[in-house]
């Protein structure tokens, strides 16, 4: 539109350039300047021929009429264009000037006849003056044509101009339509982003308050929740939470700001072992461990590794077991420990007897079983009750156990039977430890219902792990049958499996 626009104002400009030319009206002011100083010729002429005047004024009118008629000078006084569009009229115009030439050397010739000159004029400028009129009309007829051609040529380029303009005008219009038309719509679809924006905060707000809320009742379930929680960040140990529970746990007074798992465990190969296990599959259950440095206690500790704000962290929780371990604890006592005299129960002191036989085993030491019973028991209860029968017993199972040493292991197989086994011990040594307890039960100050002091002796019989005894039952076996040789042979006193060495 703007290179149509500037092309039609550039030829429209061309155009009244073209009609504001000097040489438009210069051909007609030249040819009727011509007919001017050709008729003032003419008359002086006649005037000279008629009166007989002088011949000068006429030569000087030539002079006008040949400078005025002359077109060799720089500029040609008549137009390429004229020459062009009338070629008839221009050659009657060069022969003008050949005329008038001659005309004029005829007078400035020496003795020339200026009357002779002036009747030569007179004869031949009417019909130039014809000719010359002529030609004006031609010149003025030929620019008046080119005046309406160029008009017309305008009016057109003004109506082709006025097109192009109405066409800029048109899609200006509609440019700024559009502009209007896309700036509404603008405007409607910010004010839209406006609302949804507002809609997308009023969301985000109640989701947020929500996300708070939930957090709040998160925090307030785990922080009265009996189970110890807390997460933690695995590079800095920097602490996401952690419930009061736990804290209190610590013996804190305030949330720690960092915390790391390993710390919590009382036991530093234990919480090695749970970082190495969180490391390896990223997750860990049931762990039964003690937390706590000062005065640690039994969970259930269970944990994971996850992933908070793009950083690897701990999450940790842990149930208070420390009242089932306590169970467990005295339910494992129950189960191996006789519950009168505190010594292990024939099952432990097999399952205890049989590990210390197999080391002795396997480290070729040596190892002797006792096989310990009291005297004539039975009196006691019946003389002197049940209870003194009880306590009789109690006595009796410390004085042996302080006669024997860390590393034996004494139990209670049944009644008022004890049985020993001595790991390192051969038969001439465990003689020694027989004399101990048999010192030990005598220093014993057992006394009855009613004040009266009671004494009671043992029955021992011993015997020697050979290569030939496959486990503990058959050494006791052995020592069982020494025993029994001790009872049949007088009692308090102590015998050894033969063919071991009898004490005197
Ligand atoms: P011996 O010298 O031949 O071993 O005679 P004894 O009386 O010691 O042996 P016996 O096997 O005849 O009797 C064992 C007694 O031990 C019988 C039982 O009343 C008593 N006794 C067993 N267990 C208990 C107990 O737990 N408490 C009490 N008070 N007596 C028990
Ligand atoms: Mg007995
Ligand atoms: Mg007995």
């Amino acid at each position: 539109m703007a290179v149509a626009t500037s092309t039609t104002l550039w030829w429209t400009l061309r155009q009244t350039q073209e009609l504001a030319q000097p040489y438009q009206q210069s051909d007609l002011w030249y040819v009727s300047s011509i007919h001017s100083e050709l008729a003032r010729v003419s008359l002086l002429a006649h005037n000279v021929a008629d009166h007989g005047t002088s011949a000068s004024e006429l030569r000087e009118r030539l002079d006008v009429l040949l400078s005025t008629l002359d077109t060799s000078a720089q500029a040609p006084r008549i137009s390429t264009q004229l020459r062009d569009a009338l070629p008839h009229t221009a050659r009657n115009l060069d022969e003008l000037l050949h005329q008038a030439e001659a005309w004029s050397q005829r007078l400035g010739a020496a003795g020339a006849d200026g009357a002779a000159v002036a009747a030569d004029i007179v004869g031949g400028s009417d019909a130039q003056l014809d000719t010359v009129r002529k030609a004006v009309a031609a010149v003025h007829l030929l620019n008046t044509q080119q005046t309406d051609r160029a008009r017309q040529q305008l009016h057109d380029r003004f109506k082709v101009l006025s097109a192009v303009l109405g066409s800029l005008l048109a899609g200006t219009a509609l440019l700024v339509w559009r502009l209007v038309r896309d700036a509404r719509l603008a405007s409607a679809m910010s004010q839209q982003l406006a609302q949804a924006n507002r809609q997308l905060e009023v969301r985000v707000a109640s989701r947020t308050r929500k996300i708070e809320e939930g957090r709040a009742l998160l925090s307030f379930i785990l922080d009265t929740s009996p189970s110890d929680v807390v997460l933690a960040d695995v590079e800095n140990g920097k602490v996401h939470f952690i419930n009061h529970q736990l804290t209190e746990r610590l013996g804190l007074k305030a949330p720690p700001q960092t915390l790391f798992l390993h710390q919590l465990l009382h036991d530093p190969a234990v919480g090695e072992s749970l970082m190495q296990a969180l490391d390896q599959y990223g997750q860990v259950d049931a762990l039964e461990a003690q937390i706590g440095e000062h005065h640690p206690s039994w969970r259930s500790l269970s944990a994971r590794l996850i992933e908070v704000d793009g950083r690897l962290a701990h999450l940790l929780w842990g149930f208070d077991i420390s009242r089932h371990k306590e169970l467990e604890s005295q339910l494992r006592e129950l189960a191996t420990r006789d519950a009168l005299t505190g010594l292990l129960n024939r099952r432990a002191f097999m399952e205890g007897g049989t590990a210390l036989f197999d080391h002795c085993r396997r480290h070729a030491q040596p190892c002797t079983v006792l096989m310990i019973d009291i005297d004539h028991f039975k009196r006691i209860n019946d003389q002197h009750g049940h209870q003194t029968g009880d306590a009789a017993l109690r006595a009796c199972a410390q004085a042996i156990e302080s006669a024997l040493r860390d590393a034996d292991l004494l139990g209670r197989l049944g009644g008022e039977e004890f049985a020993a086994l001595l790991p390192h011990s051969s038969t001439s040594s465990a003689f020694k430890i027989t004399e101990r307890i048999r010192d030990a039960l005598a220093r014993m100050h057992l006394a009855s219902p009613d004040g009266q002091p009671l004494s009671l002796t043992v029955s021992i019989g011993m015997a020697e792990m050979e290569p030939t005894h496959p486990g503990i039952e058959p050494l006791l076996a052995d020592a069982d049958r020494a025993l029994y040789r001790a009872k049949a042979t007088g009692r308090n006193k102590v015998l050894a499996c033969e063919p071991a060495i009898q004490q005197p």
